[in-house]
């Protein structure tokens, strides 16, 4: 059906591009789209049952440039089941499964995903890097970015610090900062036709030379943003050359210290997936610091004096004790990794930090952040709420409590719309609430009956 609706001037770039190959392309386009799923390594060392459990449910099958990644059919709906709140995976297009494996970011390093929403390539990243290193993931647009932030704390991802802000003010504040950076580019979409009727509407060669502009755009402040040494992983779901080849042509002319490692092409003719394009650039290890008359590095002090400082940080720690002194009752072999506490209002955050990034007060001045790293509690007066992230992070033997609801029961769903559960009379606080296993959130146990402290916008509907 989608061929019929195909714009002329794409069919005839696609014929120019693929020669006598497009017949077998044009021909993939009476197939059905591909529908993917990819593992969360941060769940499923602890849940090897419950893997093998989604395996024979889906009836799943690999991805083969992936090794956590699985196709599943059409008429499936892993998207409703339990463990899909649990984070034990995510739902993703074969294809854009390449691109982060091409990447290949490593624990402990300081990585970038520059367009990140939905999240994607991020909870990708996170699963490679295992909480181990840094990792900010932006989105510019500030409704996208909040879904991104959802997708990371159902992730469980703890090392992330979700922004909303434009590439060349992170270019600012964070010039030749980040070991890795994905830049998964807003593009024409020509690989999603199959997926996204919305992208065939919208597709015009005039569109397609106004993507490549923006693209260029933002693959100059990637680059800033690279360190000597750095690897920078450009991607496109979109088949002409313009957003392409020509795009990394370009970048290659201007500045000499990247060289070209690798492109691949996925092709829907050729693979069990959509359309995807990625490249890997790498800057030299003796590149010079950008020159760039914009950036104001992060070594200025902050307008509070230093007393001011003082007293934000003396604040900042004594909910950290607060918290810990929560810790202390409820969670036992509870660590974090290196960072600060933050407290933003009533919401304690552990801020993580990496060799390359500590978050100078003058590198959070004014930066748009939705997730400041991890978000611990929320404190009310004498009062310490464990936040959903949290919940999400544990270890159910990390806790004091938890409560196991199987994932083929009633009582899970009942868990997912917000009802209240019974436990045994002698639950007293604060209860992990688990699936086989995986946390799902928080309860508070009294009485026999476990108060639902599932997040409100998250509930499916009654
Ligand atoms: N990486 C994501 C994933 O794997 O889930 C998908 C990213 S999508 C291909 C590109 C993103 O770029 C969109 O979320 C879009 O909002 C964002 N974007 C649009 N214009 C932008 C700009 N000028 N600068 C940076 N990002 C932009």
């Amino acid at each position: 059906m989608v061929k019929h609706q195909l714009p002329v001037g794409f069919v005839t770039s696609m014929n120019d591009l693929l020669g006598d190959e497009s017949y077998d392309f044009w021909d993939s386009y009476d197939d059905p789209r591909t529908h993917g799923l990819r593992l969360n390594r941060l769940k499923t060392m602890e849940a090897p049952e419950s893997v093998q459990r989604l395996i024979e449910h889906f009836q799943l099958s690999p991805v083969s440039w992936c090794d956590t990644g699985y196709y599943y059919d059409e008429d499936k709906r892993p998207g409703k089941h339990p463990y899909h709140a649990a984070g034990l995976y995510y739902i993703q297009e074969p294809s854009a499964m390449s691109a982060v494996e091409w990447l290949d970011p490593r624990p402990g390093e300081t990585i970038l995903d520059l367009a990140a929403a939905p999240g994607g390539k991020t909870s990708h990243i996170a699963s490679k890097i295992l909480g181990k290193g840094l990792l900010v993931a932006n989105e510019i647009h500030p409704e996208r970015a909040r879904i991104l932030a959802e997708n990371v704390e159902r992730m469980g991802i703890t090392n992330a610090i979700v922004t909303s802000s434009t590439p060349d003010d992170l270019a600012r504040r964070f010039p030749a900062c980040f070991d890795r950076i994905m830049l998964d580019a807003p593009c024409s979409g020509e690989g999603m036709f199959r997926k996204d009727g919305g992208a065939i509407a919208e597709w015009s060669p005039a569109h397609v030379e106004l993507c490549a502009a923006r693209q260029w755009d933002i693959v100059q402040e990637a680059v800033t943003m690279l360190k000597p040494g750095g690897t920078l992983a450009y991607s496109t779901c979109t088949f002409n050359r313009a957003e392409n080849e020509e795009l990394i042509e370009r970048i290659l002319a201007h500045y000499p210290e990247l060289s070209l490692h690798e492109t691949t092409r996925l092709w829907p003719h050729i693979e069990r997936g959509e359309g995807h394009f990625v490249a890997i650039l790498k800057k030299q290890e003796d590149a010079s610091a950008p020159i760039d008359s914009r950036i104001e590095p992060a070594v200025s002090q902050p307008s509070a004096g230093k007393a001011g400082r003082n007293s934000k940080q003396s604040v900042d720690r004594s909910a950290m004790a607060e918290f810990q002194e929560w810790v202390s009752q409820d969670l036992s072999d509870f660590e974090l990794g290196p960072g600060s506490p933050r407290l933003f209002g009533e919401e304690l955050y552990w801020l993580p930090s990496s060799d390359q990034i500590s978050w100078t007060d003058q590198a959070l001045k004014g930066l748009k952040i939705l997730r400041a790293g991890l978000h611990l509690a929320h404190l009310k007066k004498n009062r310490v709420e464990p936040a959903h992230a949290l919940a999400m992070a544990l270890h159910p033997n990390q806790t004091a409590r938890s409560w196991d609801v199987d994932s083929d029961s009633q009582e899970v769903l009942a868990y997912l719309r917000g009802e209240v559960l019974s436990v045994p009379a002698d639950y007293r606080g604060w209860t992990l609430v688990t699936t086989d296993g995986l946390p799902l959130g928080w309860g508070k146990a009294s009485n026999g009956q476990l108060k639902n402290h599932f997040p409100k916008g998250l509930r499916n509907p009654k």
